[in-house]
């Protein structure tokens, strides 16, 4: 099926858009003797975690941004781990701290999540930056479900008043999500695997977010004509007649598995597509903004905690 171009919502852009305003921002701050800097702390081996590790650090220095990498021993215990983040959490020059997901099963993640001082913690899992978004009041917002507001925003995709359906409730996207289209006067309805009926309520959706972690699970008979769609799952798909399936007749794609023997594929079946009114592609959508947002999320932690934001507020 064809797909027109113009419904796209380029992640990549608005995330270009988005670094370069904060490049802006950091210039000023260091014009004021004030250099931002992100802490990432890096466990182990997981080949996933250290490429997105390196490209959080790459962005950290195209934006001069200060980063420190901290890269303890998978064998690092519990209270190792807390007492580097208690170090951290006092040192001056350290804005952000960012503990890179997912930790060795030894390790209580939890523990470790809460430890970070809510100033600093860019990720926004802390309970109080959780408890902030829900009452509306300025802090630290996960950095997926942020970035999905910007391109509904940036794309001039009006929220209050409309039907916002999100799939998936984990802390880390789902939740926040609803809770940001919710903040910004949606009327947000939240699903899940235990949802009786889910085609019912994702056709009512004129937006929809996609955050379950099954490729393609969103068919195009459970989304209505105009919708937008959100895509936030990335699911390697290894089996080629699956990607046949996903994407008949799409020669750029056949070429990238046959090299890399794997694609990427949302949670959105891309047949859907052509009913939406916008989407956001897999990749280049929502997960092209994630960096971008952290980015913007060191700044502000620099800003709110030097007392900063509520001047430029
Ligand atoms: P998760 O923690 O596994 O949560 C998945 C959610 O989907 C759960 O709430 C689950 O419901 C729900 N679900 C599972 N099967 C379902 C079904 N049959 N019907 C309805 N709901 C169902 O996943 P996550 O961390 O939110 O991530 C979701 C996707 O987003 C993944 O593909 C992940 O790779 C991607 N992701 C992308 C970014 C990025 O773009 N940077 C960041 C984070 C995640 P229950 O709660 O009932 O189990």
């Amino acid at each position: 099926m064809k797909i027109d171009e113009t419904k796209v919502l380029d992640g990549t852009a608005i995330a270009t858009q988005i670094k370069a305003e904060v490049a802006v921002e950091v210039k000023r701050l260091r014009e004021h003797g004030i250099t931002p800097g992100l802490a990432v702390i890096l466990v182990g081996e997981v080949p996933a975690s250290q490429i997105y590790v390196r490209s959080k650090v790459k962005a950290c220095a195209e934006l001069g941004i200060y980063s420190e990498l901290l890269r303890p021993p998978e064998t690092i215990t519990t209270d190792e781990m807390l007492a580097l983040v208690a170090e951290l959490n006092a040192r001056e020059d350290v804005d952000g701290i960012l503990i890179q997901l997912p930790l060795p099963p030894h390790v209580d993640t939890k523990r470790l999540l809460e430890a970070v001082t809510p100033a600093k913690d860019v990720d926004g899992f802390h309970p109080v930056n959780v408890g902030r978004l829900q009452s509306g009041q300025p802090g630290l917002v996960p950095c997926t479900p942020a970035g999905i507001i910007e391109i509904l925003k940036r794309s001039g995709i009006a929220i209050a008043g409309k039907n916002a359906v999100v799939v998936g409730r984990s802390d880390i996207v789902g939740k926040p999500a609803a809770m940001l289209l919710l903040n910004q006067s949606a009327t947000v309805t939240v699903c899940h695997s235990k949802t009786v009926d889910l085609p019912k309520f994702t056709r009512q959706a004129e937006i929809l977010v996609a955050a379950i972690g099954r490729p393609g699970f969103i068919t195009t008979e459970m989304v209505s004509p105009g919708a937008t769609l959100i895509d936030v799952g990335i699911n390697r798909v290894t089996d080629a007649a699956e990607v046949a399936r996903f994407f008949p007749g799409d020669a750029a794609r056949a070429e990238q598995f046959a090299r890399r023997g794997s694609t990427v594929v949302g949670d959105i079946d891309p047949a859907a597509f052509a009913m939406a009114g916008a989407y956001t592609p897999v990749p280049g959508g929502v997960g092209a903004l994630t960096i971008a947002m952290l980015m913007q999320n060191t700044v502000t932690a620099t800003k709110l905690r030097r007392g900063l934001a509520a001047a430029e507020a």
